[in-house]
Order: structure tokens, then sequence, then C-alpha cells
């Protein structure tokens, strides 16, 4: 590749959701793209790869909402509990643990719930033309989602999130504990009711997804290049292109999209961003045969159960622990016990454990933004629990933005001087 930057030349740096679906963004709008990562575009080492395959417009509630923090001494103390900071990381993750508490909020949840709804409302007219170019149309099915309670009154509880999500125009039925049998009967009588999102979709295959994006990519002329970027070029202080092991690269743009190792690279340019990755979980169990046809979450236990191509995958649990430390795979297999009693038929007898890096910052909402010194980069990073979701919108987002194009939604949300103190 050519140190020397000429017309539009983009180079993305990550080749997960977030980067390849922005690196098809920017070659329809023109752009020659290079894109740089050490893995494998839809390889287990992106969070890409292993999430639930939720691919939901109606997700518009942040992760804090008002009322969680009650609930989290409790979830500390149970092993299984869907929330555990490793002690010796607490200090690290100390800030931005209150900077969520405090994005949790009732005036702050409302302007983040519009926010999200802004991004992922057009999760689906993004997505249908891209992977209908891809021909993998197949990996967006749209069955709804099911929320399941293991009390007769647990919508109940939901009450504030239901309205939320209602003002948004996000449709949500209430279910009995027969309407539950009659809509998804793989599921046990143990739940007494539900919530049901009919418009929400579901992808079976979310690695091969990535891949298939990437596969387009090249076919419209990006070229893949397997390693990492380890700083940046400057040229009269400002960023110019990327330093990799075998070289620099001018560019045009930069778009930084490196999910949960993406604050490191921030930082160089200047941008100190609250940023921690939110480690997850899951397990396939290809010999499940449970016959789920709806990802359902159980809102009492805290996990999605998804029915996937390779079989079931049950996926959830936050882990504060830093990108370091390897996986605990007690977590995973938490969520095997878990899932006990859901289904009427359930045979965990293979399972294969995973875990991922979120990129999460306090708000639950990603930074779309230029860089503060450097007005060739855009950061495209921090999606936390639903990348998948705003990938294929936050790639034309940036390519409009690398194209002097207005966006099609208001960005100020989603921009980094929020994380200003003025603005806590
Ligand atoms: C258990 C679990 C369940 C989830 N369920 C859902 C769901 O149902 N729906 C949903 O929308 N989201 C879900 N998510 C979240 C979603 O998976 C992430 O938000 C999304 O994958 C983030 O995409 P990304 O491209 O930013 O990051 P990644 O997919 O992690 O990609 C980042 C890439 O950057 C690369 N990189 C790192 N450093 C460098 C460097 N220096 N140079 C070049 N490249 C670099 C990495 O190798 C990686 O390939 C879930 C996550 C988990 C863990």
């Amino acid at each position: 590749m050519s140190s020397v930057a000429t017309g539009k030349h983009a180079i993305v740096i990550g080749a997960g959701i977030i980067g390849v679906c922005t690196a098809n963004a920017l070659l329809d709008k023109g752009f020659t793209v290079d894109v740089f990562d050490p893995a494998a575009p839809g390889s287990p080492d992106q969070c890409s790869y292993g999430n639930a395959g939720g691919i939901c417009p109606g997700s518009c509630l942040p992760n804090a909402m008002p009322g969680l923090l009650k609930n989290v001494p409790e979830w500390l103390l149970d092993p299984q509990g869907p929330l555990f900071i490793r002690l010796s990381y607490l200090p690290h993750a100390l800030p931005w643990l209150m900077r969520f508490v405090l994005a949790g909020r009732k005036s702050r949840v409302e302007k983040i719930s519009q926010a999200m709804n802004d991004l992922h409302r057009l999760s689906y007219e993004a997505y249908e033309p891209l992977m209908a170019e891809a021909g993998c149309l197949d990996l967006l099915q749209k069955r709804g989602q099911l929320f399941v309670f293991e009390d007769r009154k647990g919508p109940e509880g939901s009450a504030y999130g239901v309205r939320l999500r209602r003002s948004h125009g996000v449709k949500v039925e209430t279910l009995s504990a027969r309407d539950i049998q009659d809509l998804e009967p793989a599921l046990s009588a143990q739940f007494k009711s539900a919530l049901y999102l009919p418009d929400q979709g579901q992808c079976p295959n979310p690695g091969r997804l990535v891949e298939k994006l990437a596969e387009l990519a090249q076919r419209k002329g990006a070229t893949f290049h397997r390693e990492p970027v380890n700083g940046f070029m400057y040229e009269m202080g400002e960023a110019s292109g990327v330093i990799t092991p075998s070289g620099n690269h001018a560019a045009d743009r930069i778009v930084l999209a490196a999910g949960a190792w993406s604050g490191d690279l921030a930082r160089q340019l200047g941008d100190r961003i609250p940023f921690e990755t939110e480690r997850g979980y899951h397990v396939m169990l290809p010999q499940a045969d449970t016959g789920l046809k709806i990802q359902t979450i159980s809102a009492d236990r805290k996990f999605v159960a998804s029915p996937m191509e390779a079989g079931l995958r049950l996926a959830g649990t936050v882990e504060f622990a830093g990108l370091k430390e390897p996986p605990n795979y007690a977590r995973a297999d938490s969520l095997v016990h878990l899932a006990q009693g859901m289904f009427k038929r359930f045979e965990p007898s293979e399972v294969h454990r995973w875990m991922g890096h979120r990129p999460g910052t306090p708000d639950s909402i990603p930074v779309i933004d230029t860089a503060k010194r450097h007005a060739r980069v855009t950061y495209a990073f921090g999606h936390g629990h639903q990348g998948l979701i705003g990938g294929a919108v936050t790639g034309r987002i940036v390519a409009d933005m690398s194209a002097g194009l207005r966006p099609a939604i208001d960005l100020s949300p989603f921009r980094l001087d929020r994380f200003g103190l003025r603005n806590l």
C-alpha cells in the first residue's frame, strides 16, 4: 500500500461488525478502503462473533435504569448473578461505575433512550440492503423477542421501561402463561407472564454476518490487513495515517472502530474517554434440541437464550476484569445452570464456552464523533450491549460524516463532550 494519501482514501481500524459495516458504507460513498485488524473478520476474538444475535430496532433502554442500584449488592453476592467485579480491578473500574450510576437518573435515561431509539430504529433499513448485496438475508430473522417472567405480575416491575419503549412507538404486548405457550411452545410452564416485542429481530450467526460483510467489502475493493494499528502518523501535529508492524500508512480519513480496544488508541490521540470492557460470556449447546424459535430473555435470571444456526446459545453476564485477565468460564457454565427448567426439552451434553469484550461507555451509547484534535479521525466505538443492532446504521453515519454529508440522525448525544464534568 502506498504511504502517500491521495483523494478519498480511508483506513478503518477494526474489522468487527462496526468496522465491516463502516468499510462497506465508505466504499459506497466512493472511498478506497484499507481495514486493519490482527483478527479475521467474524472470528471468536471479536465481540461481534459471540453475541446473542439480537437485531432489535426497538432496543431503547440503557443498562443503567432508575432503581437498578438497589439490585447490585444482591447480584454481586450471587456467584451466578448477572454482574461480577474482580476485586483487584475495582479501583480501575470505579470512576466508570460512578458515571454509570449517574447515567441511571431518570432525566438522563430519557435522553439516552431517545438517542438509542434514533440509532436503532433504522437498523433493519440499514442492514437489509447490505445483507441482500452480501447474499446473506437469511441472517436476519424477524420473529420478535420475548422477555419472560416466573411471576404472573412480572411485567409490573418493567412498567417504566415499557412506557419508555411505547413513547418511541415500539410495540410491546403483555402475555399470559397460556399466550406464552401458544407463541413459543418450546418454553416450559415455569413462565407465568411475558412481554413480547413483535418487531424485534435476530441474527442466527453473527460471526458469519461479519465474515459475509467483510467478503462484500473485499469484492467492492477493500483490502483487509491482518495486523494491528500500534499508533498514528502525524502531519503538522494532526493524525494523517496509522503505524502498523508493516510500516506507515497515510490516509485522508481514519475510522477508529476497534471495539473494546479503542480506548488506548483514542488516548494516544489525546482523548481520554470513560471506557471499559464489559466482559460477557456465552455457551453454545449444539445438541440442546429445545425447539426454541424466538430469542427469549429470562427477565428474572438476566440472560438470553437465542436459537442459532449451530444450536442454542445462552448469553449474558457482565464482568469487570479488564482486557488482559483470562476468562473465568465458571461464569459461562452458570448460564447452563440458570437455564435448567426453562425449556420442555433441554440437552446440554455438549457445551462450547466463549468470552467476549463488550466495548462499554457508562451511558450505554457509542461515541460517534471526530477526534478532538484530529480532523481526519472519526470515532465509532463503544456500542456496548448493542453493537450488532447499531452496526449498519453507524457505518452509514460515519460514511456520511467522512463524505461531508449530513448524517441521518442528530449526533449530539454521541459526541465526546458529553463526558465533560459539566455534563455529569
Ligand atoms: C454475551 C454478549 C451478548 C451480546 N448480545 C448482543 C445482541 O444480542 N445484540 C447486539 O446488538 N449486541 C450484542 N452484544 C454486543 C456486541 O457484540 C458488541 O457491541 C459488538 O460486537 C461490538 O462490535 P465492534 O466491532 O465494536 O467490536 P469487535 O467485534 O470486538 O471488533 C473490534 C475489532 O478491533 C480489533 N482491534 C483491536 N485492537 C486493534 C488494533 N490496535 N488495531 C486494529 N484492530 C484492532 C479487534 O481485533 C476486533 O476484531 C453482545 C455482547 C456480548 C459479549
